[in-house]
């Protein structure tokens, strides 16, 4: 229950609503839906209480721990509100995911859109998922990994920086801090904070996105643009510029009646506002544009900037991996790092630009000679597992694992082996015989359960 409303709010939304306004605000008195996306490539897609407009998406009828659960921690699932996983049903209608696609998760943390985006993309296009805030690209980070894809790049950069990357990206995603006003309900905090000064700032600020990020984008490239609150300002009005400044093709995307989706039609852009009241959701606002006008492309360089491993690592590595057609080793200091072969060049040009944080999976650390794996290639899901000696963990073990607790020793060879829960896997334990390494990163281990 969050009542009341901000003053200056309440006298917007309430004439907007009309006859709805009693629906709206009593929607704000029921507790927010709890939901989930299930990594496909990890897990089974749900079968029951499916969200409608995403393939992966599922509702709870309660909310466990996560923390408690081994499954959230190997990247099987993540807890994401429902009305953002409509942006599945944008991307497949204004993109052809058969096709390579250079995609930029503009404000990417702590990762939702883009470990969705991750699910959607064929292995042949690449992700840059960037987060502006150095503090935030930790989580990001971490979801990322967790999530377990190749051909994906985090970086810390400020919109602008994009402008170096000139007509290079396909897909631009720009999932705009805003004054949060679609997620009063689930977050009280968001509406103490809320003020019409805050909504002016945050326009400024999304309109300041747009306009960096916008040469970026290449011709027929798309931009999808989206943020968690109501207002026109922070949603119509950006569109309308955008048509205003640059040549733009309006998309609109087909929804089921049912689905209880808004459209918002205006004369140059389609949009898509979900409501508390209507659906099974909280507030959200879509809309997709594509780029008419031409734009040169950033040249891409002919060579990868970091050095290849020797060739009996190479060896090695390509055994941890299901699938090693199509991926090539890079070395950074000690570090071998598995990225997709097409993408060597880009991933120059982006370190050339950008602050890069992750490039593809990091495999191994090389120390006196010897591979240390690295906690994000037992993560990434086109790891060979047979490859490894595994430790099976039940529940109550394999939290003891994420707290990074000491373990009993299990029988068998010593050496670096999975710790597996079912048939996830959560990192790394180093079997010495007498005791046992728990490898899990520190800075991830869970802090409740003992
Ligand atoms: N896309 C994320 C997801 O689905 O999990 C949520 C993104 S959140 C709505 C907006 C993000 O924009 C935050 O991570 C915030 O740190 C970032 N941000 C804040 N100021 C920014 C700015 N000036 N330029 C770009 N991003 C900014």
């Amino acid at each position: 229950m969050i009542f009341p409303f901000p003053r200056a709010f309440e006298d917007r939304m309430k004439p907007a609503l009309g006859a709805e306004w009693e629906k709206f605000a009593t929607a704000h008195t029921q507790p927010p839906p709890v939901s989930i996306r299930v990594n496909p490539s990890k897990h089974n897609l749900p079968g029951a209480d499916r969200i409608p407009w995403t393939t992966a998406g599922q509702y709870l009828n309660q909310r466990p721990v996560f923390t408690l659960d081994p499954a959230f921690h190997a990247g099987a699932y993540y807890v994401q509100e429902a009305s953002s996983m409509f942006l599945e049903t944008v991307v497949r209608q204004v993109t052809d995911l058969t096709q390579p696609l250079r995609v930029l998760d503009l404000c990417a943390a702590p990762g939702g859109k883009s470990t969705h985006l991750l699910s959607l993309l064929s292995q042949d296009s690449l992700l840059v998922a960037n987060e502006v805030i150095r503090s935030r690209t930790s989580v990001l980070s971490e979801n990322i990994q967790k999530w377990g894809n190749l051909n994906v790049v985090v970086t810390n950069n400020d919109p602008a920086h994009f402008q170096r990357l000139h007509g290079y990206f396909d897909v631009i995603v720009v999932d705009a801090p805003c004054s949060g006003e679609g997620l009063f309900r689930k977050d009280p905090d968001a509406c103490q904070e809320w003020s019409t000064e805050t909504a002016a700032l945050c326009a400024q600020r999304q309109r300041r996105i747009l306009r960096d990020c916008w040469p970026a984008l290449k011709k027929n490239g798309v931009l999808l643009y989206c943020s968690c609150t109501y207002n026109p300002e922070e949603n119509e009005e950006h569109l309308t510029w955008l048509a205003e400044q640059h040549e733009i093709e309006p998309l609109p995307i087909k929804t089921d009646p049912s689905w209880g989706i808004q459209q918002v039609r205006k004369e140059n852009f389609y949009g898509y506002r979900f409501y508390p009241h209507r659906l099974n959701g909280e507030g959200f606002f879509i809309a997709a544009v594509r780029k008419k006008q031409d734009e040169h492309t950033v040249a891409i360089k002919s060579k990868p900037t970091l050095p290849s491993p020797p060739r009996a690592s190479i060896d090695l590595l390509r055994t941890w991996l299901t699938n090693p057609g199509g991926v090539i080793f890079l070395r950074h200091n000690d570090l071998i790092i598995a990225v997709p072969e097409r993408y060597a060049m880009d991933i120059a040009l982006l370190q050339h630009e950008l602050n890069v944080i992750i490039k593809g999976v990091a495999m191994a650390t090389v120390k006196r000679d010897k591979f240390v794996p690295e906690h994000a290639a037992a993560l990434y899901g086109g790891l060979q597992k047979d490859a490894f000696h595994k430790v099976l963990m039940q529940e109550q073990e394999a939290r003891a694992y994420l707290r990074k607790d000491t373990l009993p020793v299990p029988e068998g060879p010593k050496g670096f082996a999975l710790a597996m829960n079912e048939k996830l896997t959560l990192g790394w334990v180093n079997l010495l015989g007498n005791r046992v390494n728990n490898l899990y990163p520190t800075s991830w281990k869970i802090r409740m359960g003992s």
